[in-house]
């Protein structure tokens, strides 16, 4: 079978680690040219790691540093994509943070932190995508679309979550931002949706699964009773990237193992 992604060039922000990480991979294995973001020098050997995997398997990947909640750092990374590559033809807009608080002790910086990463984040990589998609318009030997956006929500775009009001304000943000971009850009063939991933084992929510205990609680909330792993996340994105997809637009994918069914309710509430 033909790969679905050949040299389409993808920029995958907070890729150095959990779902990021593995939705590069993902697209780089369906022929993908991959750049794998991280935030900070701190992240540049996981990220680098990331890169020469790909490259093992005989994929095509580089890294680049870019804080996304910084607009000036944002068209660098995009700059430097292009001059690289010649365009972007995909944005996996994944990087997110949770900086958790009872909401009455929360801080103004804790608020600030996540909204500036996961929405900011979003409108400031999302820009740079969508002027370059205008600017290139449909290469029909790479994809049908102009471009695609996905951007990495969560379930918590629409459920809420005491003690995490920031990231579930994020993620409901998310959505409507992912919606009124797919609405304005639909015309002009550019493909905008969301993944809202459920518990996916990554280092976002280690304390919901290293201890026995911890996933026992975890599994209750999950009706097909395991665990996500970023690779099932990694085939949602491949599909939502390809022409696969044509047809869909403005879509919240739920990648959950059926977390958003209220699981409550299966033994009659
Ligand atoms: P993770 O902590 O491994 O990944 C987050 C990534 O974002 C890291 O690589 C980090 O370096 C990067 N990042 C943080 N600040 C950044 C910045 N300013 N600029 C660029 N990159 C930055 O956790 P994850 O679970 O892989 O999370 C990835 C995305 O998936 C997040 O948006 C998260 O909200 C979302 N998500 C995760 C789950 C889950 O269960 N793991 C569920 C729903 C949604």
């Amino acid at each position: 079978m033909s790969k679905k992604l050949i040299n389409q060039v993808a920029i995958v922000t907070g890729a150095s680690s959990g779902i990021g990480a593995g939705v590069a991979k993902s697209l780089a294995a369906e022929g993908a040219i991959v750049v794998v973001n991280y935030p900070v020098a701190a992240n540049k050997d996981a990220a680098e790691a990331v890169v020469t995997e790909i490259s093992t398997k005989g994929g095509r990947a580089i890294s680049i540093q870019c804080d996304v909640s910084k607009e000036a750092d944002v068209q660098q990374m995009f700059a430097s994509t292009v001059a690289e590559f010649g365009t972007v033809d995909i944005l996996v807009n994944n990087a997110g943070i949770q900086k958790d608080s009872p909401f009455e002790t929360m801080t103004l910086d804790q608020w600030n932190l996540v909204m500036g990463i996961n929405l900011t984040g979003l409108f400031l990589c999302a820009r740079e995508a969508v002027k370059e998609f205008l600017r290139r318009g449909i290469d029909p030997a790479k994809s049908k679309a102009a471009g695609k956006i996905i951007c990495m929500s969560s379930v918590h775009e629409v459920i809420p979550w005491a003690g995490h009001a920031n990231y579930a304000a994020s993620k409901g943000g998310m959505m409507l931002l992912m919606k009124s971009l797919s609405q304005e850009f639909a015309h002009k063939k550019i493909r905008i949706n969301s993944i809202c991933p459920g518990a996916i084992q990554t280092p976002i929510n280690r304390s919901a699964w290293e201890t026995p205990e911890a996933l026992e609680s975890l599994l209750t909330l999950i009706p097909y009773k395991r665990i996500g792993q970023p690779e099932d996340i990694g085939n949602a994105a491949v599909w939502l990237a390809s022409d696969d997809s044509d047809y869909i637009n403005g879509i919240s994918l739920f990648v959950d193992g059926g977390m958003t069914l209220y699981p409550g309710f299966t033994t009659n509430g």
